[in-house]
């Protein structure tokens, strides 16, 4: 049996499960980080919340038992899945370790760890490019040289993409992932980058290793663990992600929210509903000790990512992931900037978008924005496809502003005193299609937003292009009986009547 399956997609997004020698991980999954030593909320609590996978530290667990091997599910007791880091996040900070490669990779599999990772060199992102490759190609070697250990194993080995921030490093690291046989592909640590907000290169550094690295094995992204980027980066293609700020956060006060993160000293009221904020005010948590206090707080940040990674798995459910990145990306300037990049990987990401969904949700035309989602953008070129291929001499548009399109007045008396015109409606959002498609998806099964001077101008131009194509001889263009699309009609008469390969006449069917 495959130990990874995916089963639904939208954009480069996918829910999958991920089997382990302890269970089943359904993805995208947030392993929270335990300490080995000093575990606080207890793993019975974490476990209640919805989490089946925990990720830990080797390097720690083998200092704690002085190189014992004790089996790491007794010694936690926690009976699913068992992630381990390696130490590699050690050598990011304090510059080494005391143990080699093979011994941690050995270690691992003594204390039957269910998914291990190889002991990397994270190239952070301080580094010099020189010093970056050299990280990155002792990490490869450190790949190839525990290859004999684990290959009996039963365990899910990680490689650990290193590189970034440099992308022609990252193509070497990358192209060697196609080569080792691991089993999940792991992003180098981005934290540094996390600290400042700055997701808009954490998710550029992202999305350019997803588009080399082999698509059927997972990819985790180390470190990640605020629920304003996690959407972002599932949208990019990660499947696993793993986190200590739970517990970072609340050490230091801090109170996650969807768009950001306060300290609980600025919160006037709690504006969340999990068991923590709906029986506790802010007054209250400020006033009980402290260690409570750390406990609660971070309860309420684990059901807050718990909570996102459901919203984003809904939103992949419904076909929806594009429209739920455009309602997040405005509630935080980092979260536009991070918009951005998702676009910028559109195309790729169309790619991973299969032609139909189980269950067709209406698609949102929110602003601007939505004219870039590619399940629209994909539908349309179809559209415009079949439509050059006809080439109708005469045409006559008309806006499409009232479902269902074909019923409107405008089309029942064009069809009747123009039988010798090809009808073809326009739309801010949906482009120029025929009537015959306006009773089917997403024609009729979508809900229209903002149609404001950035959406009719973009929405023209891409009308008036489709128009061209067809090289008409004659144009018919209708004057819609209601206000409504009235400034969109108004500036593609203005477009077209500066070209004279064919004759315009503007109708109204107004009484
Ligand atoms: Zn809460």
């Amino acid at each position: 049996m495959e130990y990874f399956d995916t089963r639904d997609y939208d954009l480069a997004g996918r829910i999958g499960k991920l089997r382990t020698k302890h269970g089943i991980i359904e993805t995208p999954y947030l392993f929270p980080v335990i300490d080995p030593i000093r575990q606080q909320p207890s793993l019975e609590t974490i476990r209640s919340l919805g989490f089946n996978g925990i990720i830990t530290n080797a390097y720690l667990f083998y200092r704690r038992n002085k190189g014992l091997p004790k089996k790491i599910h007794n010694s936690l007791k926690w009976n699913n899945t068992i992630m381990t880091d390696s130490g590699g996040y050690q050598v990011l900070i304090y510059g080494d370790v005391e143990v080699d490669n093979k011994t941690i990779v050995e270690y691992e599999k003594e204390i039957g760890t269910d998914i291990a990772v190889i002991l990397d060199i994270p190239t952070g992102t301080k580094m010099s490019w020189e010093e970056a490759r050299q990280a990155l190609f002792e990490t490869n070697k450190r790949a190839v040289e525990a290859l004999p250990y684990i290959m009996d194993s039963d365990q899910l080995w990680v490689f650990p993409v290193q590189g970034s921030p440099y992308k022609d490093l990252l193509l070497i690291s990358t192209s060697t992932a196609w080569r080792l046989p691991y089993h999940i592909n792991a992003f180098g640590s981005p934290t540094v980058l996390l600290e400042k907000y700055e997701y808009d290169k954490i998710l550029d550094l992202v999305g350019f290793a997803r588009l080399h690295l082999p698509p059927h094995k997972p990819l985790h992204v180390f470190g990640v663990g605020h629920p304003m980027i996690i959407p972002f980066l599932v949208a990019l293609g990660g499947d696993l992600f793993d986190s200590a700020s739970y517990i970072l956060y609340a050490r230091d006060n801090r109170y996650m929210t969807e768009t950001g993160t306060k300290k609980l000293e600025e919160l006037h009221y709690l504006p969340c509903n999990c068991p923590v904020c709906s029986k506790y005010t802010v007054k209250e948590l400020l006033e009980m000790p402290r260690k409570k206090r750390v406990e609660y707080l971070a309860l309420h940040n684990l059901y807050m990512l718990r909570r996102e990674i459901n919203n984003v798995k809904q939103a992949i459910k419904e076909g929806r992931l594009w429209e739920y990145l455009e309602y997040k990306s405005k509630s935080h300037p980092t979260l536009r900037k991070a918009f951005e990049i998702v676009k910028k990987y559109a195309r790729y990401l169309e790619k991973y978008n299969p032609e139909t969904k189980g269950t067709t949700h209406a698609l949102l035309l929110i602003d601007k924005d939505s004219h870039h989602n590619p399940r629209l953008i994909r539908i349309k070129r179809k559209v415009y496809d079949m439509l050059s291929n006809k080439k109708p001499e005469n045409i006559l548009l008309i806006p499409a502003y009232k479902k269902p399109y074909n019923q409107q007045i405008e089309y029942v008396e064009a069809k009747r005193k123009y039988p010798e015109y090809t009808i073809l409606f326009y739309h801010p959002y949906l482009g120029v299609f025929p009537p015959q498609l306006a009773n089917t998806y997403p024609y009729f099964q979508h809900e229209v937003g903002i149609i404001d001077e950035e959406v009719i101008t973009k929405a023209s131009k891409e009308i008036l292009q489709a128009i061209n194509k067809l090289r008409p001889k004659k144009i018919i263009i209708v004057q819609p009986v209601e206000e409504k699309y009235y400034l969109l009609t108004h500036k593609i008469i203005k477009w077209l009547r500066t070209k004279t390969t064919y004759t315009l006449d503007v109708l109204s069917f107004r009484t």
